[in-house]
């Protein structure tokens, strides 16, 4: 098993760290993420990196003394990955979120693991370009995001955060800093370590930066509600979108019991429960995207028909303000 932390161990890594916590220092939240219910532990020492050298170093001395390193984003994980239930040092990656660089040559942003996924979604937004994966937290990191291989509503039209990885730089257990990938869209040479270090949960290494794809932003979007009599009848629905080459944007579907009881959450009714004397028992929750909002109030016709045609009780059109 592992080694205890000891005074000497620490010293050695206040020696290569500014951001140091040990005691009481310790930001309580480190010891659970969004699930509690899988587990929660306080590392012994938390460190706050600030660049790719630094994690090297801290991940040198733990290895040579045998002292577990949990990496952490945002604690945003709901399967318990960022806890450290060995103790050890926790990687808080928060710190090191610089947005480097945008190459619009070959449409590649270059970002430090700990940039939020909402700020860049701002930052590309302010160029006309979109960084599609869009899972439902936007306060996570994108290095969590890419070691939890995050998918989200727009993964139906434009893939899940693999897709969208282009390189990275890992500091690997041992210390050692490598690069994996390339910036360019076309590279085949050797194996494809970039996918095995995309969703490997902080178990092979630590991202430390990341080049990613972008595109341009689309310049028009509509949300459409549209409530079935029961979920079988949604769902069979689904697959007709595609068939009709009409590649919604978004697609989510919501059971009855699920509106319910997140309108009992929040306190106010959103979704409608009773149309034409039907109760309502699921819905589709579909965004259709364009490059006009001529060509997006076509989709949006066309998506009209299909879905009453496939059954839905009625189309609604959210009140969401375009893209
Ligand atoms: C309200 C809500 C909605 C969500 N919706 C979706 C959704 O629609 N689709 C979806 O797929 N997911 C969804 N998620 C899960 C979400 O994708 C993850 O919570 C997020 O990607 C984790 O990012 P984080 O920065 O918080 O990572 P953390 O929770 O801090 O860590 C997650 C895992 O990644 C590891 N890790 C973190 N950073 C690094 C790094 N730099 N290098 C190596 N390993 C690292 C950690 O050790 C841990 O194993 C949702 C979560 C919430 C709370």
């Amino acid at each position: 098993m592992y080694n205890q932390l000891t005074q000497e161990i620490m010293e050695q890594i206040k020696a290569v760290s500014e951001a140091v916590f040990s005691g009481e220092d310790i930001n309580p939240d480190y010891e659970k993420d969004e699930m509690p219910i899988y587990g929660t532990h306080m590392p012994d020492l938390a460190v706050q990196p600030r660049s790719t050298q630094e994690v090297a170093a801290i991940m040198k001395i733990c290895y040579d003394n045998n002292i577990p390193v949990t990496p952490r984003g945002a604690g945003t994980g709901l399967a318990g990955g960022a806890v450290p239930l060995y103790g050890g040092v926790l990687l808080d990656l928060t710190k090191m979120n610089k947005i480097k660089s945008y190459d619009m040559e070959n449409f590649v942003v270059e970002i430090e693991a700990g940039v939020l996924l909402n700020d860049l979604a701002e930052d590309c937004q302010t160029r006309g370009m979109l960084y599609p994966p869009d899972p439902g937290e936007k306060f996570a990191c994108v290095g969590g995001n890419v070691a939890t291989n995050a998918g989200g509503m727009r993964a139906v039209k434009y893939g899940a955060t693999r897709d969208y990885v282009r390189a990275m730089t890992v500091v690997l257990p041992t210390g050692e800093i490598t690069k994996l990938g390339a910036t360019v869209s076309k590279t085949s040479s050797g194996y494809s370590l970039l996918n095995l270090m995309i969703g490997s949960e902080g178990t092979l290494g630590i991202i430390t930066e990341l080049t990613l794809k972008i595109i341009p932003a689309p310049k028009a979007a509509a949300s459409l509600i549209i409530p079935f009599e029961d979920l079988h009848t949604a769902l069979a629905t689904v697959p007709q979108f595609k068939m009709a080459h009409m590649e919604p944007q978004a697609i989510e579907f919501m059971e009855r019991e699920i509106v319910l009881a997140s309108e009992r959450y929040i306190g106010k009714s959103v979704f409608p429960q009773e149309l034409e004397g039907i109760q309502i028992g699921a819905y589709l929750l579909v965004t259709l995207d364009g490059n006009s909002e001529d060509e997006v109030d076509a989709l949006v016709e066309q998506a009209a028909e299909l879905a009453v045609e496939a059954g839905a009780i009625d189309v609604l059109v959210a009140d969401t303000p375009s893209k």
